[in-house]
């Protein structure tokens, strides 16, 4: 159910209607948007007597919301949802675009920021970088955990970028929670219904990756369980998905971008790295991500990916990572977009 407020309602009008779908035992979710607040109701297994709420004053009227998930559909909030981070000119969603970039893995301080430099110099707004990995073998590198976090953490002091990071289950949650910008749930996790919820309880903007059988409405239903927890910056990012092609690691579903964006006010990325396996194939999926719509790119980047400890075959090298951003400026530009203006003051090394 949804209790959509009228124009003019106030903040105390707001407030009693609120008081009184929790002493009806539910839960209320105010979500303001540009013309009026609409309250999502969790929390009822049926349909909600709506009578008592129809007459309160300031409430415009009360529908059902029939589809199976409800505060991320553009039915409680028409308009697009811009996801900020305190201190920071960074906001993804907007009318411009947002880079993440980094290693899959933090592997050691030297190499978090000589790639960290890189991303900074040439416009990238967050360094990623596994501090968790998870990893199909148990003997593959698994991480540097908390170091991996500290490591990150410097990055931000040294460079001003903000950090992304994975969370792999709860403990590993807290942490990141302490450390990071924005806790990553990774493709493996989407449907790890716990860490979902956990992750719906913390402050902090959560990006949410697709699982790699997951339909739209799978993805939908787990960015609902972090709102349902009251955190309703979510960001939501394509990866790729598993198919009979052979030819990529995965199949990058660009066409889910403006499915997402049919149904839902969350912002959505592309991560052409994961999507497709292949280095040489990133910078041009990574264009057409910027010109199906996404709201920006998380990339993997390394200095010498020969090396990296994990997913070096799809990570580009800061020579390319330059590349891509000159060509995301000029796609973006062709939808009247633009590119969030760099969090580093450092020049550019490649041209
Ligand atoms: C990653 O970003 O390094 C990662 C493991 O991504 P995914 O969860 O999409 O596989
Ligand atoms: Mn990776």
């Amino acid at each position: 159910m949804l209790v959509v407020m009228k124009a003019q309602a106030t903040e105390e009008q707001v407030r009693d209607v609120c008081r009184k779908i929790e002493s009806l035992g539910f839960r209320a979710h105010p979500i303001p948007g540009a013309q009026r607040t609409a309250i999502g109701i969790t929390g009822n297994q049926g349909a909600l007597e709506a009578g008592t709420l129809e007459e309160m004053p300031g409430v415009g009227e009360v529908i059902r919301v029939s589809k199976p998930y409800k505060l991320v559909s553009r039915d409680v909030k028409p308009e697009n949802s811009i996801i900020r981070f305190p201190n920071s000119h960074v906001a993804i969603g907007g009318r411009d675009v947002v880079i993440m970039a980094g290693p899959c893995s933090i592997e050691s301080r030297d190499q978090a920021m000589t790639i960290a430099e890189q991303v900074a110099r040439n416009g990238g707004h967050f360094l990623r970088g596994g501090a968790y990995k998870p990893r199909t073998s148990p003997y593959s590198f698994q991480g540097l955990g908390e170091e991996g976090l500290k490591i990150m953490a410097e990055v931000r002091e040294q460079f001003g970028l903000l950090i992304v990071t994975e969370a792999v289950d709860n403990e590993s949650l807290d942490l990141v929670e302490h450390y990071a910008d924005m806790i990553q749930i990774g493709a493996r996790n989407m449907q790890n219904f716990s860490l979902l919820k956990r992750a719906g309880r913390s402050r902090k903007p959560v990006l949410l990756k697709r699982g790699m059988s997951a339909t739209l409405e799978e993805l939908m239903m787990a960015a609902e369980y972090i709102l349902s927890e009251g955190n309703y910056n979510v960001v939501l990012c394509e990866r790729g998905v598993r198919t009979f092609a052979d030819h990529t690691r995965n199949t990058l579903d660009l066409s889910i971008v403006p499915a997402v964006q049919r149904l839902s006010h969350l912002p959505i990325l592309v991560d052409p790295s994961h999507g497709t396996g292949k280095r040489n194939k990133v910078l041009p999926l990574g264009r057409a991500a910027i010109a199906v719509g996404a709201d920006g790119l998380i990339v993997e980047v390394h200095h010498d990916p020969d090396h990296a400890l994990s997913d070096g075959e799809q990570s580009i090298r800061p020579d390319q990572f330059a590349t891509l951003m000159s060509e995301v400026k000029q796609i973006a530009a062709v939808l009247d977009r633009g590119v969030v203006s760099p969090v580093s003051t450092l020049k550019p090394m490649f041209t």
